[in-house]
């Protein structure tokens, strides 16, 4: 089958249109601020066909996707699979140190600075 399609390339995350139909991520309750890079949406379009609006998207690796990232010194929780002692794959929450380095802009309370 024949089908139409109008591609759009996008750059990265300050694309305009980069973001359409992306939806925010719910916050966990465990990070504090919205992420800096993709805006609380943990991905971002790379391409995006305006005929079907099927799109391809890539996860933000600022936050892991999650679209929020951690302020203070507690460890991050990321999503990871291990082997169990039964020797199946098994998901599991993988602690990295957290990137203490991120402060928050005072004219933007819950947004992150870069
Ligand atoms: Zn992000």
């Amino acid at each position: 089958m024949n089908h139409v399609s109008n591609i759009f390339l996008y750059e990265g995350p300050n694309s305009p249109h980069a973001f359409d139909v992306v939806p925010l991520q719910p916050r966990n309750g465990g990070l504090d601020a919205m992420c800096p890079l993709c805006k609380g949406r943990g991905q971002w379009n790379t391409e995006f066909d305006l005929v079907s609006f099927r799109c391809k998207r890539t996860a933000c690796d600022r936050c892991h996707g999650a679209g929020w990232v951690e302020t203070g010194t507690d460890p991050i929780g990321l999503p990871d699979i291990e082997v169990s002692p039964e020797g199946y794959p098994r998901w599991t929450i993988r602690f990295e140190p957290s990137d203490t380095e991120v402060e928050i802009d005072p004219a933007q309370p819950g947004l992150a600075k870069t």
